[in-house]
């Protein structure tokens, strides 16, 4: 028998479209599964209220951005919402894994596919909101957008949703805590589970 320690982990990629909630499902595997570890992206845009950096993202000004891609430090990375740029970094990536540690993304549809064509193992998970009417709602009651960049997130949403059948697995979002554990079963499981 093999140790789980001992063994490289299978990385799962956590996409779905905008305001489905997986960053809200990402933070409960963070406080209820502290055993996953979860990658910190690195973006360009501003830090919202009660945002830290290294916790929730790694804040970098354009230039340090540019920096990271020249040098290959990204995994993937992707201009989201036409607004600012995301990018996961590789080397913790790479830690994560090595050490044998069940390990996500929480990233952009972009991104995924980015994913996909590098590391062709990793397990892609869908998140799905229970409606359209409630991905709506959702991205209304967040209330952190102007109604131009709602309009915008929306229609973003709208072909992400058409990216369902890309994906492994779907999890539909009902409610935050039963997401995250379906999550986190995925990680657990075998490779050869899925
Ligand atoms: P927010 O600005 O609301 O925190 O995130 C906006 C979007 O950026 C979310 O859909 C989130 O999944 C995506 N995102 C966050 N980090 C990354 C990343 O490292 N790479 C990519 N491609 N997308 C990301």
């Amino acid at each position: 028998m093999t140790d789980a320690h001992e063994r490289r982990s299978r990385l799962v990629v956590l996409a779905g479209p905008t305001a489905v909630g997986k960053g809200t499902v990402a933070a409960e595997v963070r406080r209820s599964h502290p055993e996953v570890w979860i990658s910190v992206s690195a973006t360009t845009r501003k830090p919202r209220p009660g945002e830290e950096n290294g916790v929730h993202y790694w804040f970098v000004s354009d230039e340090e951005f540019d920096r990271m891609i020249a040098e290959g430090d990204l995994l993937e990375w992707a201009v989201v919402h036409q607004a600012a740029r995301y990018g996961t970094p590789r080397q913790p990536v790479d830690l994560a894994l090595a050490s044998g540690r069940p390990a996500m993304l929480e990233i952009d549809l972009q991104g995924a596919r980015q994913v996909r064509e590098t590391m062709p193992d990793a397990l892609f998970v869908f998140l799905k909101p229970p409606s359209w009417e409630e991905l709506v709602r959702r991205l209304v009651g967040r209330g952190t957008e102007s109604a131009e960049e709602r309009e915008r997130r929306l229609v973003t949403a709208r072909e992400e949703l058409a990216a369902e059948t890309e994906f492994d697995v779907t999890i539909v979002n009902h409610e935050v805590h039963a997401a995250a554990e379906q999550l986190v079963a995925l990680m657990t499981h075998s490779p050869t589970d899925l």
